[in-house]
């Protein structure tokens, strides 16, 4: 796959960045700068050559409306922090208050446009939204991988229309996943949990086709323990997927060997601290939840990784937000970052929950690489060309 970088891209120049500041906020305010950081190698490679930055990204689902909480003016200000310069805001990414914003910038400035989402073109891919975004700049960069699975106006439509670039995240994001999926050293072990069960189960079925094992956690496991006729009590689970389930288990038999929990952690409220108790499978009553995966599940999967080359995760395995549903997500994460320290395991995780969880285990930037994608990464294990990516190859 060959796209051209930005060390080829023209100086003093207007850069468009699509990037992905579609950040957790919490009151009003960026609770999680993870997607600011990555931006900020990109910004600077191009602040070096004396380009003026403008930044194009979406936040939330606005609807093509104008949503005042949708704003992605609160982003600016710990952007400019992390970056150590000011970053001007523009309330809209076309036009000519936006143009003009620019215009005054001097070169090697910074300045983040309003949500792209708050124009019914972008999600539409219109022509006309995607030319009236182009007029701002002189080049495209697109730095948003984990937007590239949508074909919209800022992703795609302008990438026909102005020079396109590869971000310095792209690229790394790109990289690190041809290592973990393309030609991966053997065996390979992936960890699929988390809570979107019925997207996940498609994943899984490519999966199981490519990889040596598969553990499966989360709230999804809870829909294999089901389909094997294992009582969950009152634990989410999706029963109409039942059928689904049987058939990757069916399809994994011989290729690829599936860790499916062998103890669970249950309570009957999902809240800080609650009363939690460890059980065999089989052994839980119909108003218990299973939370989280139970001691010798994590010492099973801990031995898995400890015979693996190549780790790629999607999705913690339990409640992490919620202590004590947070130990086995923690405890398997810690492992991970420690046989990847010692060069030992390839690992390689994403997700937006999977980010958030590898920082709450503090070992994010131990791992090999962290995708801070959520659908793009899912797309990409599942083995789908991206359009956002696909427009820059040439
Ligand atoms: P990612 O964003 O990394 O792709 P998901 O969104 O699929 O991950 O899943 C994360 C969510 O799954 C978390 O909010 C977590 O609380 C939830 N989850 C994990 N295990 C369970 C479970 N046993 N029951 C209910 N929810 C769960
Ligand atoms: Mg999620």
């Amino acid at each position: 796959m060959s796209f051209r970088r930005i060390e080829d891209a023209p100086n003093e120049q207007t850069a468009l960045v699509r990037v992905d500041f579609n950040v957790p906020m919490a009151d009003g305010k960026v609770s999680d700068d993870t997607r600011l950081r990555a931006a900020l190698p990109t910004i600077k490679a191009l602040q070096g050559k004396g380009c003026k930055v403008a930044l194009l990204a979406h936040f939330d689902r606005p609807k093509g409306k104008r949503v005042p909480e949708m704003s992605l003016q609160p982003v600016a200000a710990p952007l400019g922090q992390l970056l150590g310069a000011d970053v001007a805001f523009a309330d809209d990414c076309v036009g000519d208050a936006a143009k003009a914003a620019i215009a005054a910038l001097p070169n090697g400035g910074v300045i983040l446009l309003e949500n792209t989402r708050f124009h019914a073109g972008e999600e539409k891919n219109d022509p006309e939204l995607a030319k009236a975004i182009a007029a701002l700049g002189d080049f495209y960069v697109n730095d948003a991988f984990s937007a590239a699975h949508r074909a919209h106006a800022s992703t795609e439509g302008i990438a026909h229309i102005l020079p396109a670039y590869a971000g310095k995240q792209m690229e790394r994001e790109l990289d690190a996943l041809e290592a973990a999926l393309g030609k991966p050293r053997r065996p390979v072990l992936g960890i699929v949990g988390g809570a979107k069960v019925s997207t996940k189960l498609d994943l899984l079925h490519n999966l199981v086709a490519k990889l040596d094992r598969l553990a499966i956690g989360g709230g999804m496991a809870n829909t294999f323990l089901y389909a094997q006729g294992i009582d969950i009590g009152g634990s989410l689970a999706e029963k109409d997927m039942a059928d689904t389930a049987r058939a990757i288990m069916e399809a994994a038999k011989g290729k690829c060997e599936l860790l499916l929990p062998i103890d669970v952690v249950v309570a009957g409220e999902v809240k800080p601290g609650a009363d939690s108790q460890t059980r065999p499978l089989g052994q839980i009553n119909a108003d218990e939840k299973i939370l989280d995966a139970g001691p010798q599940t994590v010492q099973r999967l801990i031995a898995a990784m400890d015979v693996s080359a190549t780790l790629i995760w999607n999705g913690p395995l339990g409640v992490f937000e919620i202590p004590p549903f947070d130990a086995a997500t923690v405890a398997a994460a810690k492992h991970a970052a420690y046989l990847a320290k010692q060069g030992k395991l390839i690992a390689v995780a994403g997700g937006g929950d999977t980010v958030a969880a590898l920082n709450h285990a503090g070992v994010a930037q131990d791992m090999t690489f962290v995708s801070t994608a959520g659908g793009a990464f899912l797309e990409w294990m599942e083995g789908k060309a991206l359009p956002g990516v696909e427009a820059l190859t040439r």
